[in-house]
Formats: C-alpha cells, structure tokens, sequence
C-alpha cells in the first residue's frame, strides 16, 4: 500500500514517514500543498495523510481541487487541537476522517488501515481468503492458523492482493501501489516477489491471467 503524506513540519513529516514505514507502507511526501496537490493528482495512492495547515496552498483547497476532479481516493486530514471548525471544513470539503494534533501514531496508523479497507468495502480488520488469514493490525499471515513468514516485501505484495481479492491486478498498478515514486520501479521485481510468494501459499492461491495480471483466487 502506497500513502502520500502532505506535511509541512518536518519534525512530524519525519516521524510520520518512520511509522509509515515501518508498518509496511510505500511513502511518498509533500512539504507544502501546491506539491502535495500534483502527487495526489498525477500518482497512484491507497490513501493521503493531508495536514490542514500548508504553505502555498492550504489543505482544505487541496482537498477540494481532488475532490472536484474526480479523485475519490481516501484523505485523513490532520487538524489543529480543539478546531472543530477545521474539523467541519475538512469533512465537508471531502475528508473521510480526520485526527486532531497532537496525536498518537498507533491511532493514526489504525485510521489509515481502516480507510484503505473501506475503500476496498472491507469492514473486518482481519482479511480471509480460503485458510489464507491476514491479519492487518499485526502483518500477520496465518495458513490454517500456522503462521506463514513472509518478507516485508511479501507480505506487502499480499495485502495489496488481499485487500481486492477475485480482482485482475495488473503488474502496473503493484508496481504503483507498492514503491513510492523514487524506488527503482522494474515490473521483473513484482514477477519475482510473486514467485516467492506462490511457494509459500497453497498451489493455485495466485493465479496468473494472460496479459492481464495476477487474481487472488477466493473460493466459490
Ligand atoms: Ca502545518
């Protein structure tokens, strides 16, 4: 999962960018939001952590131009302490959620799952396919309650598979939806993590359609 991060204090961008990363995500960021607003625009996100308070263009702006535009990705809004009118602006002016600063990253990173799960019509933070069981909150992965050890990479390619699951994902959106903008993008990279993956699921669990993409197979 991609997430852009729109966020002009650099001491918080950087702690935001650590505990992205470290719970799996692909992040790509923006310090003010004339740039935030092009990367939303023009890349591929799973969600957008957008501070309301940014140089050059202000986040409710922000958020509206996508919003007029036709870009329904999800947007947490981060928002000053006891500003309920922030808040409001912020909801009315897109956002799907919003968290007030100071805040803890625990929280803000069970929103962002929740909104990338929503986004997909998953309510349950537990994702299951056969007796192939992802558990977002931990990044775990069981098979038939065994764990199955997975390297980030796996398990970042998973979730995204999991996350859609009986779709046609096309090598092209992994490859957006898993590197930010600055990683070495090689569409050989997703062949190979998948060939790994495939020999620690069941046969079959991802099936390949010709010229198309990859399709987590569910069970009918
Ligand atoms: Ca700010």
């Amino acid at each position: 999962m991609r997430v852009l991060l729109v966020e002009d204090d650099p001491t918080l961008r950087a702690q935001l960018r650590a505990g992205l990363h470290e719970a799996g995500y692909a992040v790509d960021e923006a310090d003010n939001g004339r740039d935030g607003h092009h990367l939303g625009a023009s890349e591929a996100f799973d969600a957008v952590i957008l501070d309301l308070g940014l140089p050059v263009l202000d986040g409710i702006s922000v958020l509206k131009r996508w919003r007029e535009a036709g870009l329904t990705l999800p947007v947490l809004i981060l928002t000053a302490r006891d500003s309920w009118h922030e808040k409001v602006a912020g909801i009315d002016a897109g956002a799907d959620d919003y968290l007030a600063k100071p805040f803890h990253m625990e929280e803000l990173l069970a929103r962002v799952r929740a909104l990338i799960r929503r986004a997909q019509g998953l309510a349950s933070p537990l994702l299951q396919c056969s007796a192939l069981t992802l558990d977002t909150r931990s990044s775990r992965v069981t098979l038939k309650g065994q764990p199955v050890t997975l390297t980030s990479h796996e398990f970042r390619l998973l979730a995204y598979l999991m996350h859609r699951p009986g779709s046609v994902v096309s090598r092209t959106e992994l490859t957006e939806h898993l590197y930010a903008q600055d990683f070495d993008r090689d569409s050989n990279t997703i062949e190979v993590f998948v060939g790994r993956l495939r020999r620690k699921l069941p046969p079959d669990t991802i099936e390949t359609v010709r010229g198309m993409g990859y399709r987590l197979v569910t069970p009918p």
